[in-house]
């Protein structure tokens, strides 16, 4: 899965290092991820567009060798007479896909046409014992018959971690090849695909009773080291991790003081106090991991990744 530029990370990178591990399928949102995808890829392997055709681009499909995933009687109205395609059934998420009860009508419009995979998604699958994802795959199991037989696919990350029988013919998963199992407790901790880092611009002492940032939100209960990072929340960093955050210096944690800014983070640096300006500190890599960091902020780590490392990476481009 490599919608939304692979998950903030870069889909041209993503791409080459997931087809250098034998990756030959390729899931995005859209036909414009597709176009570019293509680009990186060259004639090898296949490319699958959730959110379907649309009358402006259904024509060109063929054209850069993706299928579209046919999610509405309408828009198999509107592949009628194309090639290759995928169906999606919703089976609970009342999201895309067709309703179970379209199956029927569906398969007959389909007839003839080379349906290459039959799909559908789960939506609790990141709670493995959450009753629904019995509920789905039975929907799924009974809509998917319908269809002439096709590779079958329900499971993203979560799912392909909550038993066998979910796993059917292919996974699809994102989160999980960018560093987040993606499950809500009991999470295995995997490897890091992205690190951030920021410089610190300067390290003071403080007083007790001096306060930090905008609002005074914190304030220092001893004498303190603060060091201020030049990263803040046009970078990204979620300003809900005010007065949660941190920050890795050398291997010791240093917990955020106040609000987050729009270009500067302050940390308490007491547990490093030959904290230098011109340090790095990281926000998020192998030490400040990425369940940890979206914890702090009350968020999902598929934000932290598509918001915090995105917006970072694409400044990097551009400089
Ligand atoms: C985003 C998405 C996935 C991948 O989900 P992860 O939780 O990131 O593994 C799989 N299938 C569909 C339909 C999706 O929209």
């Amino acid at each position: 899965m490599i919608k939304a530029d692979a998950y903030g990370v870069g889909a041209a990178v993503a791409a080459r290092a997931l087809v250098g591990a034998g990756a030959r399928t390729f899931f995005t949102a859209t036909f414009a991820e597709a176009l570019s995808l293509r680009r990186t890829l060259g004639a090898a392997g296949r490319i699958f567009v959730l959110n379907g055709p649309e009358p402006e681009t259904v024509a060109r499909f063929e054209d850069i060798g993706a299928m579209p995933v046919l999610n509405s009687l309408a828009q198999i109205a509107l592949w009628a007479g194309r090639g290759a395609c995928a169906v999606h059934i919703d089976t609970g998420m009342n999201r895309l896909g067709l309703s179970p009860h379209e199956a029927g009508a569906a398969a007959e419009r389909l007839a003839g046409a080379e349906v290459a995979l039959v799909m559908s998604h789960l939506a609790c699958a990141s709670t493995p014992a959450h009753p629904m994802n019995a509920v789905q795959r039975a929907r799924f199991m009974e809509a998917a018959s319908v269809f002439p037989p096709a590779p079958r696919s329900l499971a993203a990350s979560a799912g392909a971690q909550i038993g066998a029988d979910f796993l059917f013919d292919m996974v699809r998963p994102g989160i999980g090849l960018y560093g987040a199992a993606g499950l809500d407790g009991d999470n295995p901790r995997l490897a890091t695909v992205a690190r951030v880092t920021a410089p610190i611009l300067q390290v003071r002492d403080v007083a007790p009773g001096a306060t930090f940032g905008y609002g005074a939100t914190d304030a220092a209960a001893a004498p303190m080291r603060t060091a201020v990072a030049a990263i803040g929340y046009a970078d990204g960093y979620p300003r809900a991790a005010s007065s949660k955050g941190f920050a890795f210096h050398h291997g010791r944690r240093l917990p955020l003081l106040g609000r987050v800014s729009m270009d500067l983070l302050i940390f308490d640096a007491s547990a490093a106090p030959e904290i230098r300006s011109g340090d790095t500190v990281e926000l998020l890599g192998d030490e400040a991991h990425i369940d940890d960091v979206a914890a702090a902020a009350g968020t999902a780590p598929y934000e932290i990744l598509t918001t915090l490392v995105g917006t970072v990476r694409r400044a990097q481009e551009a400089a």
